[in-house]
């Protein structure tokens, strides 16, 4: 066990080293250095005290020989790291001190940061949790990932249509990597597969290399610290200097930008898959290049092959690394003379495949042609596969397979050459086994298990909550951060009016300083004691934003139509970004903005209903607008939301829900209690049922007056009087399909928002409900999902 030294710097070490680093890391004197300068002084100041811990966990792990984990992810949505580094290390307050002791204010500096938005939501997100809380557990292992040069787009609105900028957090340097150029493997692609008597070897006709690029990451009070490799792509051939010679620059730099293209941009959408070669080629990438690694790093050891899994645990973040299978089976096979059939099983000792949706638009399938060309010797191994898992399993059905109509279906690929597939909620799981690998569950019981998903409560509440958490610490004790469950210990608080009363003025601090913000940055004035109503997460029909607008524009109606009455106000605050290439989410995104637009102009409901959309949803405005929310919308189509974790940050800064049961709300709600948790809507299983009939949106329209009502006012054009026809597609579609119901949902939203404000409107009730929610959300910590996968699937221990 090492418990380095990281008790705090004093503030005069640290502003010398602050110092030290403006003048000669960044070539400025105090006197000359921009907010930006200061930044990266700080950063490195801190990132130097990253260094020790780190060094002393890799050598510790190749000491004591252990198993180390591999996390291989297309996408970690990291967002800025100096305030989380800081906090980790235990010197956020010491830093800022010292920070402003030289003149400079800390938040400007902290937001000076830009975010590092290597994914596009949930999936990249719980990546990012997920290795902080291997490093917080003493879990040996690395991130895999790849070093995007330009991660998600910047989003925009232009009258209200979202446009789409590139994003360049590489434009300025990054602090918290290490550039390893001796890092670097030769990637294969295309070419073509020669027998050599019984061997295969495969001639790649083009080449890249991957060079990894090493970020520290630091765990809970710096007693750990793992690395994220992100691999990007260069040249093997830097510059054809003839063609320079010739006066042909551009071709010159032909071979150059090429390859970089692999590592250029992040896929802007989680949705849906499209069968684009490029994207075929960056999971390979990413996969090839983690993979002989690991080989390297076990080889390096002195170790036996025969005993990877042994050493080596691998998860796949979804499908997007699935070809991990063929590609560990090529090494073991083509490269090291193993026999086929030991060599699928150690793959399949050595993987875990986590599955993160049902969504059919969602699930990989390749083009055999394209799988064939793109990587022609991968082809053959995974047909090989494909006939080995039949031969084992004679009573397989027919349809069932990996390749199955001239397809790839790698969901299928990572279930076969995983030990362990596992769901993110205990509903998901149960809809995997039961709809979407059935006959797979039937031949491999108990291959199948469910790690619900978490959240680190370092970021999400210590650093985008400050004060909750003294709140917290002043209660229970600083006990909570590496131990969630104990935020139990407050519950006994709950009764006490004092303690509730400290909890609902930190949410209204945090309410307050959003609402200056609100107004300096959307120019929308917001009264910080309207109810708080929340909805930020990737703009997608099965998530329903829709459903929450026409809520909105129904509310505005009563307000209208009734303006006597007495009305709590309310602020609707939504947030995220759609696909580029999703046109109905954009119309959605458009109908928002053009409703905010006529609410917030109309001075008959003046503060009683707001609406504001704040461009550009990522993990900074996520810390910013979470702790200052009073509820959580997670009213998804039952049934398809995989998990989320976006409800969990809420509730557990003391947002409550309003919710359907889906994904992780179920056990959310079972968690905080029934009686603290506003639910509505469907069930899966009634979902299932409803679109049985196919007049399902007519039938539910017709009975609900109100949303006639609203559509109708669509459809008039009333929030685009300069086009009247824009939403008559949308309103088209919810009369004759509405496949993700949310006409049949509709009143029991209203109902279920109709308890919100009489809840809210009696604080002593409220503010128990949201103190017992913080209370209750322990189980949520990804320290949880971390000890489960480490128990379930990867077969390691803490080295702490
Ligand atoms: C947590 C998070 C998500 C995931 O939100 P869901 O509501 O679970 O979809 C997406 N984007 C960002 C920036 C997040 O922080």
């Amino acid at each position: 066990m090492i418990v380095k030294d990281v008790s705090a710097p004093t503030v005069e070490t640290l502003r010398s080293d602050i110092l030290h680093h403006l003048i000669y890391a960044m070539g400025k004197d105090a006197d000359h250095a921009s907010v930006y300068d200061w930044r990266m002084a700080l950063s490195f100041a801190i990132r130097d005290r990253i260094v020790t811990p780190w060094f002393a966990a890799t050598k510790q792990t190749w000491d004591q020989g252990r198993k180390r984990v591999y996390y291989l992810s297309m996408e970690f949505l990291i967002g800025r790291m100096l305030e989380d580094a800081a906090i980790n290390l235990g010197m956020r307050a010491v830093a800022r001190e010292a920070i402003e002791s030289l003149g400079q204010d800390w938040r400007a500096v902290v937001e000076d940061e830009p975010d590092a938005a290597l994914g596009n939501g949930g999936l990249g997100r719980l990546a990012a949790c997920y290795m902080e809380s291997m490093a917080t557990l003493g879990c040996a292992g690395y991130g895999y990932g790849i070093r995007y040069e330009h991660g998600l787009f910047k989003q925009g609105f232009d009258h209200g249509r979202q446009v789409e900028a590139p994003e360049d957090w590489l434009k300025q340097r990054h602090p918290w990597e290490f550039e390893r150029p001796e890092v670097a493997y030769e990637i294969g692609f295309k070419g073509g597969v020669e027998k050599q008597g019984g061997k295969s070897v495969w001639h790649p006709g083009e080449t890249v290399i991957a060079e990894a690029f090493d970020m520290p990451i630091i765990g809970w009070q710096g007693r750990w610290a793992n690395t994220l490799r992100l691999w990007s792509a260069k040249s093997t051939q830097i510059f054809d200097l003839a063609r320079f010679n010739h006066g042909d620059y551009a071709a010159a730099a032909e071979p150059e930008a090429l390859a970089r293209t692999l590592s250029r941009v992040l896929y802007p959408d989680d949705t849906t898959y499209q069968g684009k070669e490029l994207r075929l080629k960056q999971e390979y990438f990413l996969t090839a290049a983690a993979l002989h690694d690991i080989i390297y790093r076990h080889q390096a050891a002195g170790l036996s092959l025969a005993d990877l899994p042994k050493y080596v645990a691998i998860q796949m973040n979804d499908t997007h690394p699935a070809i991990a299978g063929p590609e560990l089976v090529r090494i073991l096979t083509d490269l090291h003379g193993m026999p086929f059939d030991q060599a699928i099983g150690i793959a399949v000792e050595t993987l875990g495949y986590t599955n993160h949706t049902l969504l059919p638009e969602a699930l990989e399938r390749w083009a055999t042609y394209l799988m064939g060309a793109v990587l022609p010797r991968h082809m053959q191994i995974i047909e090989a596969i494909d006939a080995w898992h039949l031969r084992n399993n004679p009573s397989r059905p027919h349809y069932v397979g990996i390749v199955k109509h001239q397809e790839v279906r790698m969901g299928e690929l990572a279930f076969i050459t995983s030990h362990k597939v596992n769901g993110v909620s205990a509903l998901h799981t149960e809809l995997i086994k039961q709809n979407l690998f059935p006959e797979l569950n039937k031949l491999h019981p108990g291959r199948i298990v469910n790690e619900t998903n978490g959240v680190t409560p370092r970021r999400w509440i210590r650093a985008a909550n400050k004060d909750l958490s003294y709140l917290i610490s002043d209660t229970i004790g600083d006990v909570w951060e590496a131990d969630l469950d104990r935020l139990g210990e407050l519950e006994k608080h709950v009764e006490d009016k004092s303690f509730r009363d400290a909890f609902a003025a930190a949410k209204h601090k945090n309410k307050v300083a959003l609402s200056n913000w609100i107004g300096e940055t959307q120019g929308v004035k917001v009264d910080p004691a309207a109810l708080f109503d929340v909805q930020v997460k990737r703009i997608h029909e099965y998530k329903r934003q829709l459903l929450n607008i026409l809520q909105t524009i129904a509310e505005w109606n009563e307000i209208r139509t009734n303006p006597q009455g007495s009305y709590l106000p309310r602020v609707k605050i939504f947030g995220g970004k759609a696909a580029p290439g999703y046109q109905a989410a954009k119309e959605i995104i458009r109908l928002i903005n053009d409703v905010a637009f006529v609410i917030n102009n109309d001075p008959y409901v003046g503060d009683r209903l707001k609406v504001v959309y704040p461009a550009n949803y990522n993990v900074s405005m996520a810390e910013r607008l979470i702790p200052a929310s009073d509820l959580s919308e997670q009213i998804s189509t039952a049934g398809k939301e995989a998990s989320g974790t976006g409800n969990m940050k809420f509730a557990m800064n003391g947002a409550l829900t309003i919710g359907t049961l889906d994904g992780a709300n179920v056990e959310i709600r079972e968690q905080v209690g029934a009686d603290n948790f506003f639910l509505f809507g469907l069930t899966a299983a009634e979902v299932m049922e409803r679109r049985k009939d196919p007049e399902h949106a007519r039938h539910a329209i017709l009975a609900s007056q109100s949303l006639q009502d609203v559509l109708q006012m669509i459809a008039e054009g009333r929030f685009s009087p300069d086009e009247p026809t824009r939403y008559h597609g949308l309103v088209h579609n919810m009369w004759h399909s509405d496949y993700f119901l949310v006409a049949s949902d509709f009143d029991a939203f209203r109902a279920a928002q109709a308890e919100v404000d009489a809840a809210f409107g009696d604080p002593e009730r409220w503010w128990r409900m949201a103190a017992l929610n913080t209370a209750r959300m322990g189980f949520f910590s990804s320290d949880r999902a971390i000890r489960g996968y480490m128990a379930d699937i990867w077969g390691t221990e803490s080295a702490l």
